[in-house]
């Protein structure tokens, strides 16, 4: 066949990303046992990744994981009076940009750890198979209670689990009011994932979302991963394996590296960024006994290759609080 175009490619993407997280969640790297039941066809040859590709699967997995549980660990200081140092449990919410086929919510929930409040937004081809992948395993549709299917199978709503259809680049309001009317609230902390999304967006749309973000929300981290270093001879390589399958990352051109990254998030508003390539966040936060233990599942013999891929990814994260009511977010 040919390859799809567009925004199809795009959808594409999703494919990929979770078929990548089945190889690495099989072979032991990381514990999912929900991302099986959003592959459509797992024949055996798709479903082994080589072991570079589980590697950075493995780090890109539980480097969100880390953060997003830094996140939730946040103790939130009572926003009527911040001075008292009574740390109080306050309710908080996660938005998903473009989560495709992401477990996440269920693999918090497991752990007792999902928020007061989980959204989730991708295209309607998107949401519309999860939601169907939903509906027909008990596994996940056990842990949502009772679910509310509209708009033709494309949105879910639980209790505290929900999914919506959207185009990310019409943000704001068309994706920003059904968030709203779903319960989202702007005024509670607030972490917005994306992951391998922005990167695909034009720039200036990606801006909409991150400035809408720092505008309206109170207390709020930003976590980002994606591809950087276009330019060099790995990073040609990367850009023409997607292009050749019809998808840009339009968002890498103004966005290159881990200094425009960070200053992209500090000129529209957020009150501090940082990031970390996925080499660094090896070096620096795989625990050795960690290491032994990847290596027992497969040993990786191209160092230099691995080396040269983990610095073409990162993780970008930014925090806001315009309460002053001390919340903070730093580093790993
Ligand atoms: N975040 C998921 C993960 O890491 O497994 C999926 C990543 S996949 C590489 C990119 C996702 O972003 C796809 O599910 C795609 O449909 C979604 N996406 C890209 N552009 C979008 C847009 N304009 N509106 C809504 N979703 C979009």
């Amino acid at each position: 066949g040919h390859a799809p175009k567009g925004d199809d490619a795009i959808r594409q993407t999703n494919d990929d990303a979770t078929i990548s997280r089945l190889s690495a969640a099989n072979l032991g790297y990381f514990h999912d046992p929900f991302v099986k039941y959003f592959v459509r066809r797992p024949s055996s040859n798709e479903r082994r990744r080589s072991p570079l590709m589980n590697w950075g699967t493995y780090l890109r997995v539980t480097g969100l994981d880390e953060l997003v549980d830094r996140f939730l660990g946040i103790s939130v200081a009572d926003e009527q009076d911040p001075s008292s140092s009574n740390a109080i449990e306050t309710a908080k919410q996660i938005l998903v940009l473009g989560a495709g086929s992401d477990t996440r919510w269920w693999r918090l929930k497991e752990r007792g750890k999902q928020p007061a409040q989980y959204f989730e937004i991708d295209f309607p081809e998107i949401t519309s198979l999860k939601i169907a992948s939903i509906k027909k395993n008990e596994q996940l549709s056990r842990s949502l209670g009772t679910i509310d299917i509209s708009s033709g199978g494309a949105e879910l709503h639980s209790q505290a689990f929900h999914i919506l259809p959207g185009d990310l680049r019409t943000f704001h309001p068309s994706i920003t009011d059904a968030l709203v009317k779903s319960g989202f609230n702007k005024d509670i902390p607030t972490l917005i994932l994306s992951e391998c999304v922005l990167v695909y967006l034009d720039p200036s749309r990606g801006d909409s979302i991150i400035s809408w973000c720092s505008e309206n929300l109170r207390r709020a981290v930003f976590v980002t991963y994606e591809q950087i270093l276009p330019d060099d001879v790995f990073g040609r390589m990367m850009l023409r394996n997607l292009q050749s399958r019809g998808v840009d990352l339009r968002g890498i051109k103004e966005y290159p590296d881990l200094a425009s990254q960070v200053a992209r998030y500090i000129s529209l508003g957020w009150d501090e960024s940082f990031s970390v390539n996925l080499n660094d966040f090896y070096n620096s936060s795989v625990s050795s006994s960690e290491k032994k233990r990847l290596t027992a599942i497969e040993a990786l013999d191209e160092l230099e290759e691995w080396r040269m891929l983990l610095q073409h990814y990162c993780f970008v994260w930014a925090w806001l609080d315009r309460s002053k009511s001390g919340f903070t977010f730093r580093s790993f």
